[in-house]
């Protein structure tokens, strides 16, 4: 049996485990096609962070309390950055993951692709499913926003302090910045008006992705966040396509559970392409495959039994992934749903 997942980063790591662990009890070979619309380059390093926090997630190298970055790390490197006032000082890099973005770096600029140097990382992760990114190409979310926000950590109510990529045109004007900037700097906290995949329009499936679709038993979409980890995978030219249009059937399983994230922002997102959070409002905003849309099945929680998705399956399950055995229950669910 061959399962493809579609993921993002913490939520999308924390699953995988779940599918690991399923694909080892029955035998399974497991390609995960990862999100790379929040990558960025910060002080001439290449950074992927979500194929970074499912690396460490199933290489048993993240840090379990924060969630992103690597266990036991220091910060000496952020700490000096900041000494010299080096811009920008709204993403941390730990000294142990800046490791991973040198050896990344150093390999790109060699002229080697995204997903060999992903293979390159994994020899050392040993994550026990295949890695690919969406894309080797650049493909990056951007969000396009209005006014001064308010920057994290700041009183609510202050002025936003500006610095590169950050100040508002005195009109107020749009004006578009990367998402972790959005994300990490403002917190969402900013007017908002729409997400922009830079670079979406011409850039194609890594080497794998399409064969893997094209070769799956199941495809199975994270509980990613399905605006800013899902969507900007599915923006790929030619990678839609072969889900939609391929042999295997796919299954979603809801980030949204009771009218909330599990963690993280996915409601600020939500709001901003206009879908309810809800797992019928994602589930919906998926849409069914027998009308153009991408799921056969929809997942949700138990809470959420009544969610109706017109012409997708849709089943309640304990959909919380405390840990990896709980997990790979909600893997088997989803897998029998088909
Ligand atoms: P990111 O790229 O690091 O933001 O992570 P993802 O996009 O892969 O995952 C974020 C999503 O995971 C959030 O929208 C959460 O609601 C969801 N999530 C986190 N933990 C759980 C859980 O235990 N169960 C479910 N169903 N979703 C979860
Ligand atoms: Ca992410």
């Amino acid at each position: 049996m061959r399962i493809v997942v579609l993921t993002g980063g913490i939520g999308g790591a924390r699953f995988l485990l779940g599918v690991r662990a399923y694909a080892r009890e029955v035998g399974a070979e497991v390609t995960a096609v990862v999100n790379v619309g929040d990558d960025l380059r910060l002080h001439g390093l290449r950074v992927c962070p979500d194929l970074d926090s499912v690396l460490y997630t199933l290489g048993g190298g993240a840090d379990p309390q924060r969630g992103w970055g690597r266990v036991d790390e220091s910060w000496t490197v952020k700490d000096e950055l900041a000494a010299y006032g080096a811009e920008p000082s709204w993403f941390g890099l730990g000294d142990r993951d800046i490791a991973t973005h040198l050896v990344r770096t150093t390999m790109l600029d060699a002229g080697y692709p995204l997903h060999q140097v992903t293979e390159a990382l994994a020899t050392r992760w040993q994550p026990g499913v295949r890695l690919l990114p969406a894309t080797d190409d650049r493909l990056e979310t951007h969000v396009v926003v209005s006014g001064d926000g308010e920057p994290a950590g700041s009183p609510v109510g202050s002025d936003a302090t500006g610095g590169p990529g950050g100040s508002a045109p005195p009109d107020g004007g749009q004006r578009a910045i990367h998402f972790q900037e959005w994300w990490v700097r403002y917190r969402a906290r900013i007017r908002t008006h729409r997400f922009v995949f830079v670079g979406a329009e011409s850039a194609k499936p890594a080497p794998g992705v399409t064969e893997a679709i094209a070769g799956a038993d199941v495809v199975l979409v994270a509980p990613s966040n399905p605006v800013v980890s899902i969507a900007p995978i599915l923006a790929v030219p030619g990678l839609r396509e072969a889900v939609t249009g391929g042999p295997a059937p796919v299954v979603g399983v809801s980030p949204i559970i009771g009218g909330a994230p599990v963690r993280g922002m996915a409601d600020s997102c939500l709001a901003v392409v206009g879908v309810a959070c809800t797992a019928g409002g994602v589930g919906g905003m998926y849409g069914s495959r027998a009308t153009g849309g991408l799921l056969d099945g929809w997942l949700v929680a138990e809470e959420d039994a009544a969610t109706v998705v017109p012409d997708v399956t849709v089943r309640a399950v304990p959909l919380l992934m405390t840990d990896e055995a709980a997990t790979a229950a909600m893997v088997r669910a989803a897998v029998e749903l088909t």
